[in-house]
């Protein structure tokens, strides 16, 4: 699985740099594979080719995109079982998850787009107005590993729906899936130019995408800090900017809520890709009165939560991506024992029989104050935080209290309660009594967790841009 060349203006290309980014198994430490450390010359050269390509895929024929995206999504079904294998190898998310989440909802996404474009409408009267919507342009993709592929077709899909061309840079961690998408993209017969592959650092080929003068829009996933200074290098040339940032969602059970169905379903929400998820419910708010009939069942649960080989079916829970990530989830572990948090189950030592991977125990605290570090801050790792309130008002303060605001959890017996309290959470998502991901449904954070939305109709209207044409009144 290594990777000589980038993908330009429709060919493999080579780079103009010698350096090279290896690509690490999380689950053993290997070394599978490695891409190139695109240069700034590269991403030059590929922006060159996504402005030479925007006229041509800009007016091109609606049915063209539609097919385009309708094999596109017939292409990842195709290759569903190599795709997920890789993305398992590259990130360590268990097999089954990944055939799943890592590719089944890319396909999906892909196919959302043709369906959108079969109906919308992309001009509206408006007394003497004609409003039009065109494509906004060149856009610079910039993603993280966690679900490496579903955040690049979060934006490919939708650029190449509104007739956007655009430059990938994929994270470092996790390359390997855009070369493939590359390939598949290439085959289908994307006219040249319109997709642009340049792997390499956020901090050299990342930073010089969002800068440039002739890069329209930049989409970009990753931290909060990341994010900022993407904004910081795209203001100067006035380039419109969405972030997808970091989460520390809260998980509410109502007083009326049935708190056993809530912490059951409290672990996968969590803990879905081994707690590497932006939108994990991390913080879990119940009432004191049903407190001690909940923690056994999640301690029970978490310590039922085994971390094992992800390329075995049955394991649930894979490595964290990399030394780093696992040296700061343990950190994180370590100053919640620190701080006074109770430990549920779970800890920081090391799970025997998987020391040459990148694993850490599920683990889960109770009597997290909001003061703590791991009350506040994203932790990107299985670690549940648990927090008792004794009165609804105290429920939402703490729910609320948050520099993010991605996602979040509400329990109630009563729907209406549940949706009343859910438009109080400032926050992008709410799912009520564990209502499911929804891929048409806009996805996206208030406060630091981001500007602008994915997916749906939304997010397809973030590549547009909007003109009015005044007529003379008769
Ligand atoms: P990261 O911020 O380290 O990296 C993300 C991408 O940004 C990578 O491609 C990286 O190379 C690039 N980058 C880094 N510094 C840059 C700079 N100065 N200029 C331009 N590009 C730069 O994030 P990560 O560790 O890959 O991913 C984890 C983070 O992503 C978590 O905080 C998580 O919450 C967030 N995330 C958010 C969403 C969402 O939709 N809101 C989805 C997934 C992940």
């Amino acid at each position: 699985m290594h990777r000589d060349m980038l993908y330009i203006g429709g060919s493999w290309t080579e780079s103009k740099g010698e350096g090279r980014i290896s690509v690490e198994n999380p689950a053993t430490g290997d070394i599978i594979g490695s891409v190139p450390e695109g240069t700034l010359e590269d991403a030059d050269t590929a922006v060159l080719a996504a402005r030479e390509a925007f006229e041509g895929w800009s007016n091109s024929p609606i049915e063209e995109r539609i097919r385009v995206l309708n094999s596109l999504s017939e292409s990842f079904k195709t290759r569903t079982n190599e795709l997920a294998e890789l993305i398992t190898k590259e990130v360590g998310t268990p097999i089954e998850y990944s055939k799943m989440a890592m590719v089944g909802t890319p396909r999906v996404v892909t196919r959302s787009y043709a369906k959108l474009l079969e109906s919308y409408n992309w001009e509206e009267e408006v007394r003497n107005s004609t409003i039009v919507r065109e494509p906004i342009g060149v856009c610079a993709f910039i993603t993280p590993w966690n679900f490496p592929l579903h955040q690049i077709i979060g934006k490919v899909a939708p650029a190449i729906a509104a007739g956007c061309t655009m430059v990938l840079k994929p994270s470092k961690e996790a390359p390997l899936n855009a070369f493939i998408l590359a390939e598949m993209l290439d085959e289908i017969g994307l006219p040249k130019g319109v997709f642009n592959l340049v792997s390499g650092y956020g901090s050299t080929v990342g930073s010089h995408l969002a800068s440039h003068p002739e890069v329209d829009m930049v989409s970009f996933t990753g931290s909060t800090a990341a994010g900022v200074r993407v904004s910081q290098a795209a203001a100067e040339s006035v380039k419109r900017v969405t972030l997808e940032l970091g989460g520390k969602s809260a998980n509410v059970v109502l007083e009326d809520g049935n708190g056993i169905r809530a912490a059951k379903s409290a672990i996968g929400a969590c803990f879905a890709n081994s707690g590497q998820t932006c939108s994990a419910l991390t913080r879990l708010i119940v009432p004191e009165s049903i407190l001690k009939d909940i923690i056994p069942i999640i301690a029970e649960r978490v310590d039922g939560y085994k971390p094992g080989d992800p390329m075995d079916p049955k394991t649930r829970c894979g490595p964290m991506v990399s030394a780093n990530q696992q040296e700061s989830v343990l950190g994180y572990i370590r100053s919640g024992i620190e701080e006074g948090a109770i430990l549920v189950a779970g800890g920081s030592d090391l799970i025997e029989g998987l020391e040459s991977g990148y694993f850490v125990k599920p683990t889960a605290f109770m009597n997290v104050e909001p003061d703590m570090k791991i009350w506040k801050e994203e932790i990107f790792g299985p670690v549940l935080c648990i927090a008792s309130y004794s009165s609804e008002d105290e429920a939402l303060s703490l729910a609320n209290d948050s520099e993010y605001g991605l996602s979040g959890g509400v329990w109630s017996e009563d729907t209406d309660r549940a949706i009343a309290f859910a438009k109080k959470m400032r926050t992008g998502q709410v799912s009520v009594n564990g209502g499911p991901f929804n891929i048409s449904a806009p996805f996206g954070g208030y406060k630091k967790s981001g500007n602008g939305r994915e997916l749906g109709v939304h997010g397809f209207e973030e590549f547009l841009e909007i003109k009015s044409i005044q007529k003379p009144i008769e």
